[in-house]
């Protein structure tokens, strides 16, 4: 039998150096590690209202693949699959510590940073998902859907707590809350998650969107920030 070759498979090409996951960038410049993007949904009463779904009584959560995630200077690509992209606007948070069955007291450990982020979401595909039962990817995690701030250092739990965050469109405020509004907190949050995942340095989680959600479309500007956090701006295209 003839012996084929395998010099013209892209396998054979790589190799651990030439491999760079997807990165984001600290509030001083430097270049993070991005690992998995955890999601929570349905975390603020007033959200859980404005969209009739049903508080399930524990934290929802879903994921986005990395090419989700998108920095200032970027564009928000409108995806073709959908008609009705919605805007969710979430405190982000930064895991720096790799671990398994943590504790809610000891969440301050693990946590190095905080962002704000949106979640956006292919909200007539959800509707469909939720109808049928099925997974939320598709809605959820389409390349561009999730654009953030730079991470900013942890400072206390205190402060992370009461975080206030805001979004606006073309300049006019359409979101806007604070952490002290969530169902779950984030120590809740970040033990619930790590009962069924190890976290892992890198790991983001999107802790919910407050109420407020509602349609973009091409050539809008979203801008979000918080006290502390720089406004950055998206244009949709
Ligand atoms: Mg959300």
């Amino acid at each position: 039998m003839k012996n084929s070759s395998n010099t013209n498979i892209p396998f054979f090409e790589i190799k651990l150096e030439s491999f760079l996951k997807k990165c984001i960038h600290g509030f001083d410049g430097r270049l993070l590690p991005v690992s998995t993007i955890y999601c929570v949904g349905q975390n603020y009463v007033k959200h859980i209202e404005e969209l009739k779904s049903i508080n399930i009584g524990k934290p929802l959560i879903f994921s986005k693949p990395p090419f989700a995630i998108i920095e200032e200077g970027e564009d928000i690509i409108y995806p073709e699959f959908s008609e009705l992209i919605h805007h969710e606007v979430e405190i982000a948070i930064y895991i720096c510590k790799e671990c398994k069955n943590i504790d809610e007291k000891e969440v301050s450990k693990i946590i190095g940073g905080y962002a704000i982020a949106l979640d956006l979401t292919c909200r007539d595909l959800q509707t469909e998902a939720k109808k049928n039962g099925g997974p939320w990817l598709i809605s959820k995690g389409f390349d561009t859907s999730c654009p953030i701030t730079p991470i900013y250092p942890f400072k206390n739990l205190e402060d992370l707590l009461k975080k206030p965050f805001y979004l606006k469109k073309n300049g006019n405020i359409v979101q806007k809350s604070d952490a002290s509004f969530m169902i779950f907190n984030i120590p809740k949050l970040v033990s619930f998650i790590s009962k069924h995942f190890t976290l892992t340095v890198g790991d983001i989680i999107l802790t919910g969107t407050c109420e407020g959600v509602g349609p973009i479309n091409k050539n809008d500007i979203l801008s979000f920030g918080s006290d502390d956090i720089k406004e950055v701006s998206f244009k949709v295209v």
